[in-house]
């Protein structure tokens, strides 16, 4: 059985702590490698090691450190295939689906390229007589980050890579799901040419992440996975002090106007609803046609489009739509929320609940699932699945629609289908949802716009990536500097006010 290790200090450090996470494959069931879950002294090791790396790569100057993000994006290049296949043995997602997986990660470190640019302070020169005032941006010291299963390779890019940019140490404690690459993205950056100590991974559970959230000198935590965690994130880490942004669960609609183009809306709800197998944060999991005509020509489109999806290992190549769940745990779980959506009495449109997969009975594949008929009290529309169900509820109106997305607990991603600009102007404008879809169901913006969604999706006032990343990871000093020459005067108890 493969044991994996920490990456401390620059280089492998097996576990200490005597406690094990087990890895599997999601698709034959089997587990594949132990994974160490750290104690807080070896939390505390790499703290110890940052803390000795970080003044000096801060004083490397921005287009130096960016130098490094142009060798890891090669070498990025160089691994894309063996990082995507690692990826999906741990996940279970497409290899496609994985190359995306890193690909928009990559994305992030290439708009960190621009990080000589984004810590330009801002100057003014004669303030006041003789006066000149400026302010720059200073990296905190060490950030931590704690990231989710569902996107092993681009979610602790989006962390670490402005972190490390704007000069700070970070330290990454990955999913204990699926923690290889993680540890392979911590090898890549060392081979680009960063110093030893500036990007650790210390692999672990609930201990580690209390042992970050306590830490005096972690200044940062950014967090990715659930609502409650996030939340419990959030306040333990403001209350000891630290600046912390923290992204949480969704449960994002997709509006079908009556004049949408209805084969287009349900291409885009099978790929956002049925992708990774749900388990994305913007997957589209609630499908709001307004109207029952528009409803019932969607239905129509829609059963047999799911009814065809493949389901399989991803080494089954193109051959498959998505792959497993992430554990035996989570396959349960969904399948115990399908049933609780016919018990409550929604329409099973699509039901898989039979499917097993000869060859593969031990993995945790649940098939695809379609749900019309949906009211708001159910279980299956109040819970995040985070599985391959697609649950309709049928608008009556516009209003009803849009109040639907914007009154849901959640605000991650939201899309409209329509073929007029006046409601989707709209639409856009009154909805309550921090990421909105016009005719394009899985809004998540690109490297140079920022990630967020609002109320129980994300917690803290900075999006992730884009120009907020080096909002996040930098603090700003502001100097007002007058030279000795123009101290002409004695000593003044009032403010300072420029004349
Ligand atoms: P999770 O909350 O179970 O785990 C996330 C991280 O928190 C992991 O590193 C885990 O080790 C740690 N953790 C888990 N339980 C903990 C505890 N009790 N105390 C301290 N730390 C704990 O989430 P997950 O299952 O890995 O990921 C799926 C969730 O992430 C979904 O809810 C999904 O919507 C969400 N997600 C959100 C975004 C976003 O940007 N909003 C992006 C991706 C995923």
């Amino acid at each position: 059985m493969q044991e994996l290790s920490h990456f401390i200090d620059g280089r492998h450090q097996s576990g200490q702590s005597g406690r094990f996470g087990d890895v599997y494959n999601p698709a034959t069931g089997e587990i594949q490698a132990k994974v160490p879950l750290a104690s807080r002294e070896e939390l505390d090791r790499a703290v110890q090691s940052a803390k000795k790396a970080q003044p000096a790569w801060a004083a490397v100057n921005p287009q130096k450190r960016a130098r490094v993000m142009m060798e890891f994006i090669r070498l990025l290049h160089r691994d894309m295939e063996a990082l995507a296949e690692i990826l999906s043995r741990e996940h279970g997602k497409t290899l496609p689906d994985a190359r995306g997986d890193i690909q928009r990660g990559l994305e992030v470190v290439e708009f960190c390229i621009a990080t000589p640019h984004f810590l330009k302070g801002d100057y003014s020169a004669s303030a006041g007589p003789n006066i000149d005032l400026y302010s720059m941006r200073q990296p905190l010291g060490i950030a931590a980050g704690i990231t989710p299963f569902n996107f092993p390779a681009m979610i602790p890019m989006w962390k670490f890579a402005p972190a490390i940019a704007c000069g700070n140490a970070f330290i990454l404690k990955p999913s204990e799901r699926d923690p290889s690459v993680p540890i392979k993205l911590a090898e890549l950056m060392l081979e680009a040419g960063l110093p030893e100590g500036i990007l650790q991974v210390v692999n672990g559970d609930k201990v580690a992440v209390n042992a970050i959230l306590e830490h005096p000198d972690i200044s940062a935590v950014g967090f990715v996975g659930s609502t409650p965690i996030a939340q419990y994130i959030y306040s333990q880490a403001s209350a000891s002090g630290k600046r912390v942004q923290c992204f949480g669960g969704a449960k994002n609609h997709m509006i079908i106007m009556p004049d949408a183009d209805l084969d287009q809306a349900a291409d885009a709800l099978v790929g956002a609803g049925y992708g990774a197998a749900g388990e994305r944060c913007m997957a589209i999991s609630v499908a709001v046609p307004v109207g029952d005509q528009t409803a019932d020509a969607l239905m129509a489109r829609l059963i047999p489009k799911v009814e065809d999806l493949r389901v399989g290992p991803y080494t089954a190549g193109d051959d498959v739509d998505f792959g497993p769940l992430i554990t035996k745990e989570a396959k349960e779980r969904v399948l115990g929320l399908i049933q609780s959506g016919v018990k409550q009495g929604a329409e099973l449109a699509v039901d898989h609940r039979a499917f097993s997969l000869q060859g593969y009975e031990e993995g945790f594949f649940v098939g695809p699932h379609l749900f019309d008929r949906v009211s708001r009290d159910m279980d299956i529309y109040k819970n995040e699945i985070f599985g391959p169900v697609l649950s309709t509820v049928r608008a009556e109106s516009y209003e009803d629609a849009i109040g639907l997305a914007s009154d849901n607990p959640y605000g991650n991603g939201v899309a409209i289908f329509t073929r007029d600009g006046d409601t989707a102007r709209d639409f856009v404008d009154r909805v309550n949802v921090g990421m909105v879809g016009v005719n394009f169901p899985i809004p998540v913006p690109l490297a140079y716009h920022t990630f967020g969604g609002w109320k129980k999706s994300g917690f803290g006032d900075l999006n992730q990536h884009g120009p907020d990343a080096y909002r996040f990871y930098t603090r700003t000093k502001t100097v007002t500097s007058r030279w000795p020459s123009g101290i002409k005067e004695g000593a003044s108890l009032n403010i300072p006010v420029m004349e």
